[in-house]
């Protein structure tokens, strides 16, 4: 477990995510801020579609960016493997997750978590993975609005990302829209979704 430091320095993209935080005043966490687990690449699929969507997710009970990578990890041990059978996640689908299922992470404070690298493609969607960046925020908005500052992190990631990528027009989707069991995903949030999908349409 590495102090708190910027996401992966060599990455352009992330190098862009710190500069935009740095103008905006809120912060990254590299993935080693909060996990020393290897991911398994040979377990993960590669990113072979040009990336065109970026999903939003809520993690539910879980709030931190360890838990979720545990429980999207629950194949690392027997006490993960606990963990995840008290979870609301798929337990089958949690068995072949090689990392975090998201790409990024954010929290309340708005700090933005470097998930699974964009070179693969991510766990978050099933089915619709490839070409489709996973964004996760760390709680439960079911009932309640996203941070402001969570917010402002959120537009500003998506706003990176689809500069960097080229998205097209429209790209902002939530995970409710691919299954509908995930509709109370972000449902406190739905005023929030929206003026980011007025921004990006
Ligand atoms: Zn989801």
């Amino acid at each position: 477990m590495g102090s708190p430091q910027s996401i992966a320095q060599n990455d352009p993209l992330a190098q862009n995510i710190n500069n935009y935080a740095k103008k905006n005043e809120y912060s990254t966490k590299a993935k080693s801020a909060y996990s020393d687990i290897p991911a398994d690449e040979s377990n993960m699929d590669e990113n072979r579609k040009p990336y065109e969507l970026v999903t939003l997710h809520h993690t539910g009970s879980a709030e931190r960016p360890k838990e979720v990578e545990d429980m999207h990890r629950a194949n690392e041990g027997a006490v993960t493997i606990m963990r995840q059978a008290l979870s609301i996640l798929d337990l089958a689908q949690a068995y072949q997750n090689a990392d975090v299922g998201y790409h990024y992470m954010i929290d309340e404070r708005g700090i933005i978590y470097e998930g699974r690298s964009l070179k693969y493609a991510g766990a978050h969607v099933g089915g619709h993975n490839q070409g489709n960046i996973g964004v996760a925020f760390l709680g439960d908005y079911t009932e309640r609005e996203l941070s402001s500052v969570q917010f402002k992190a959120a537009r500003q990631l998506l706003g990176n990302l689809r500069d960097r990528f080229k998205l097209p027009g429209g790209f902002i989707r939530t995970h409710g829209e691919f299954n509908g069991e995930k509709h109370n995903e972000l449902r406190g949030a739905t005023r929030q979704v929206n003026l980011l999908r007025e921004e990006f349409k």
